[in-house]
């Protein structure tokens, strides 16, 4: 059969990792060809992802001040909450960006080739889309197919009460009752838009302690803070079963610290996100995928077979847009016959709650298990100026240091902001940086990147009296 289309790279799926991999490829003179199931570009993290969900969350932020500064003299009322007007600046903040990548694939000469993409040889990737088949035949392919969110079986999916993370950016309503199955970063960034709109948020999660990826110490302030203003946060909380009655979703719980009520107006499933991996058609191309839908790649994302490489939320964890991004360049590279690799030392993530909390490295509870020995450097924002001044000191920063050398090698951040100041550590640790270059590091005062370098003062002794 004779291909449609030719291609030096082809890359497939159009998230942060591909078209990232599919610009950087045609910018090294590749001649490149991008398909996406999906009229718009971008992927999860552009369209139902990183950025809807941060558009809203700065509306809930908005609200939040204007509460929170009523105790200082400032008050302007109850927010009336005109959801069209909502809905509509957080979908033209997406189609700012994904209309952006549009422009950028044409600039460069990426092809894009609209439909859903199945490998039926080696060398070639058939696309259904609107039009009919097209065969494609590539020299070269990078898998960016990305993950979905992970539907609990025993929920009435077709019932709309019942939302996934897209479901739940959409913003159909503000639901009176809202429950959140899974208190990871998703399902709590989405309570905090909901809260902040109205809805009485219940969280559930089945790990005894919300965020399991970050050290309880940072997730602390956020559970204080967020106790008072939901309805209930239940740890150790099993849902069993979710019926769709008249009245609302009747959710069955098990464990010992059971919610409530159990009808819900909407119930919102943030369980995690599973790979794409087992539906693009990998063995009629060679490629192994693992039974749970990842592609095992080694540094220069390369999968088993030479000339296929993958990257992104399909290679593992952490599924991330920064991590997708990054991978997406080196695979790019790789293609074009440049010797790169993916050899970045850390990942930082990001929950931008309120308060945000960010952690990169080693957390100190994987110092334990590890058996490292490790010292830490803890700032509290109480002695800080800046935060006493924004009325936010219940946050702090931490740095771990490895004990031999000083060298840093993890920290977690928890207060407004701290997904912004995270970056100064992860750079530090990429850099090998010692507790005494980020202490003598001079930061400008009165900031909340200050308690970085006061953190690495506290650990190194310089400073003892904090309050
Ligand atoms: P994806 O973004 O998943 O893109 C894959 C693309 O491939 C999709 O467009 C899909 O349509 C397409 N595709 C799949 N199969 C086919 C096929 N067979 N044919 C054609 N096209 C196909 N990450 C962060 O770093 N920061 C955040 O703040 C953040 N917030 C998030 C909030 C939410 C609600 C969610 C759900 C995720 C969030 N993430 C965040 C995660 C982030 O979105 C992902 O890590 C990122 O999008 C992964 O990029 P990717 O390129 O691997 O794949």
């Amino acid at each position: 059969r004779k291909a449609d289309i030719t291609c030096q790279v082809l890359v497939l799926g159009s998230g942060p990792g591909g078209y990232t991999a599919a610009f950087r490829a045609a910018d090294l003179d590749q001649d490149t060809v991008l398909v996406e199931r999906y009229g718009s570009l971008g992927g999860v993290c552009l369209n139902v992802g990183c950025i809807p969900s941060k558009a809203l969350l700065h509306a809930a932020a908005v609200i939040e001040e204007a509460e929170a500064i009523a105790a200082h003299g400032i008050s302007f009322g109850k927010p009336k909450i005109d959801l069209d007007k909502l809905r509509d600046f957080k979908d033209k903040v997406v189609g700012k960006l994904t209309g952006g990548l549009s422009g950028m694939a044409k600039q460069r000469k990426v092809r894009t080739v609209q439909g859903t993409g199945t490998f039926v040889s080696p060398h070639e990737l058939e696309v259904e889309g609107a039009d009919g088949k097209k065969l494609i035949r590539f020299e070269k392919a990078i898998i960016a197919a990305g993950s979905q969110s992970v539907k609990l079986p025993m929920f009435p999916w077709d019932d709309e009460r019942i939302l996934d993370s897209t479901r739940a950016l959409e913003l159909a309503d503000v639901p009176k009752k809202l429950l959140v199955v899974g208190g990871g970063i998703i399902g709590l960034e989405m309570a905090t838009v909901y809260a902040a709109l109205g809805s009485e948020v219940t969280v559930v999660e089945l790990m005894d302690q919300l965020m399991p990826g970050a050290d309880k110490d940072l997730v602390k302030p956020l559970q204080q803070r967020i106790s008072k203003r939901y309805k209930g946060i239940h740890l150790k909380t099993k849902v069993v079963e979710a019926k769709a009655q008249k009245n609302g979703i009747k959710v069955t719980f098990e464990g010992d610290d059971q919610p409530e009520g159990s009808i819900f107006d909407r119930v919102l499933v943030s369980i995690g996100r599973s790979p794409n991996g087992n539906k693009i058609g990998a063995d009629k191309a060679g490629v192994e995928v693992t039974e749970r839908g990842f592609i095992a790649v080694d540094r220069q994302m390369r999968t088993n077979v030479a000339h296929i490489f993958a990257i992104g939320d399909l290679v593992g964890q952490p599924m991330l847009a920064h991590k997708a991004t990054h991978e997406g360049k080196v695979a790019a590279e790789v293609c074009a016959g440049m010797k790169s690799q993916f050899d970045a030392r850390v990942i930082p993530s990001v929950a931008y709650t309120d308060p945000e909390i960010a952690w990169v490295g080693v957390t100190e509870r994987e110092a334990k298990e590890k058996g490292l020995k490790v010292g830490v450097g803890k700032f509290p924002w109480a002695a800080s100026g800046r935060a006493i001044g924004i009325d936010r000191t219940e946050g702090f920063t931490k740095l771990i240091f490895d004990e031999d050398t000083h060298r840093i090698i993890g920290a977690g951040i928890v207060g407004p902001h701290a997904g912004d100041l995270i970056s100064e550590l992860a750079l530090a640790i990429e850099m090998g940086c010692e507790a005494a270059d980020i202490g003598l590091t001079v930061h400008p005062h009165p900031t909340l990147s200050e308690s970085v370098g006061m953190a690495a003062e506290v650990y190194e002794g310089t400073i003892t009296d904090l309050y």
